[in-house]
């Protein structure tokens, strides 16, 4: 074949270059020497134990939330199930490995005792439930997570707090929010006053709840506090770190059918030590909304999504000078983290490592007092104080 003088140029180019490359390379030696190892390569951590957790109650935050986010857990694995429908069960052990022999039905929780891959239960049933599923627990020796609210009274969130001291066993409210890297900022920027002095905390937590749901049950434990109020107690509690001194309230009895056992709506205020004010209302008859803002004396922030489980963002704004500079508004860059992961290491932590606990007991108890409060004030129209 003939070579044109245009290509065999080309062909002499190209090779010169390569050689010339192949030199400079020789020269500084080889890129990766496999002898050493890239300067920021972090090597993986060695768990040598995952907690293994039975899951109690196969509902829509079990199999949606929960039972995906082990696939992000570093210290936790779900090893047994507890359901009372059998045929779901199965095919939830068999998506995530679990054996057919370590799935439960509540008559024989109790023999989780005998299976000695379960050092905890996570307890996802609806709020009557919670207490008695949690004692039995702790009684036959299991660690427990226990999802908000806590239980459906102050007594009975006294019981599981005293039968986890009695058993020696940890037991962890699941305030999935104080895992949460947008809320760990919060509580940050109000620890820090780092926009001034705390003043007023404005929260807003809504759904439009449609029958059947365990929300819309009394006997159940259901209403918009219990559900989605708590959101604001709590987060108003950790943002200023203390527990309301008073509280006023009012609530919306609908006469749609849905709402024959609860509130479809409350509104409440909470007065705090340090003055702040915060007002919240919750409702589970309304277009969803989900906001939290907090004013102080420098700047305020607000959180828009505030209590979903993806896609909130903070904004800070920051007052502005009496010169007349206009307000600095910042949208700080937060990393987006399943947070829901993070409770589990987190409670896995505690039990493999000894760590401490961030949302203990005590703290889903502080809650059903504000609750207890709330509902007080509302039904009797008077301001209610809180010891
Ligand atoms: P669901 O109604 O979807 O699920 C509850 C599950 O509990 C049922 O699927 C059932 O599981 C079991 N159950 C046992 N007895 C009963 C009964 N008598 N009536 C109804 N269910 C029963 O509820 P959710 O998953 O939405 O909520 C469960 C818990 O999680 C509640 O305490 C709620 O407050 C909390 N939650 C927390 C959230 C968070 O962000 N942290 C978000 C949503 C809920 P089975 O069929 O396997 O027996």
């Amino acid at each position: 074949m003939a070579i044109s003088r245009r290509s065999f140029l080309q062909h002499a180019a190209i090779g010169t270059s390569t050689l010339l490359a192949a030199r400079a390379q020789a020269q500084r030696g080889p890129i990766a020497p496999p002898d050493q190892q890239s300067a920021d390569a972090k090597l993986p951590e060695v768990v040598s134990r995952k907690l293994g957790v039975a899951i109690v109650g196969l509902g829509k935050l079990a199999l949606e939330e929960v039972l995906p986010a082990f696939g992000e857990c570093k210290y936790a694995q779900p090893v047994a199930l507890v359901s009372g429908h059998p045929d779901k069960a199965k095919r939830v052990a068999a998506a995530y490995k679990i054996p057919a022999e370590a799935i439960y039905d509540y008559a024989g929780y109790e023999k989780l005792a005998n299976n000695a891959k379960v050092d905890a239960v996570y307890i996802i049933l609806p709020n009557s439930m919670h207490a008695e599923y949690t004692v039995r627990a702790l009684k036959v020796g299991k660690h427990v997570l226990c999802e908000k609210p806590m239980a459906t009274s102050v007594a009975e969130a006294e019981q599981m707090i005293s039968a986890a001291s009695a058993n020696k066993r940890t037991l962890m409210i699941a305030y999935r929010l104080q895992y949460e890297p947008t809320h760990l900022r919060a509580i940050e920027i109000c620890r820090k006053q780092e926009l001034g002095a705390l003043k007023i905390i404005r929260a807003t937590n809504c759904q439009d709840t449609k029958a059947p749901n365990i929300r819309l049950s009394k006997a159940l434990g259901g209403g918009p506090l219990q559900d989605v109020g708590v959101y604001c107690i709590n987060g108003a509690r950790y943002l200023t770190g203390e527990m309301p001194i008073e509280v006023t309230a009012i609530e919306h009895r609908s006469s749609e059918p849905r709402f024959a056992e609860v509130p479809e709506s409350v509104a409440f205020t909470m007065r705090f030590p340090s003055g702040v004010i915060s007002h919240a209302s919750c409702s589970l008859g309304s277009a969803e909304s989900r906001h939290l803002e907090v004013l102080a004396r420098e700047g305020a922030f607000e959180i828009e999504n505030a209590f979903t489980y993806r896609g909130l963002k903070m904004r800070v704004r920051r007052a502005g000078k009496p010169n007349g500079r206009p307000n600095e508004i910042v949208e700080p860059k937060i990393e987006e983290r399943n947070h829901f992961a993070d409770e589990l290491d987190a409670f896995a932590q505690a039990i493999l490592s000894n760590k401490p606990i961030r949302t203990p007991g005590a703290d889903g108890l502080a809650d059903l007092r504000v609750i207890a409060a709330i509902e007080q004030a509302a039904r009797t129209g008077r301001a209610v104080k809180l010891g």
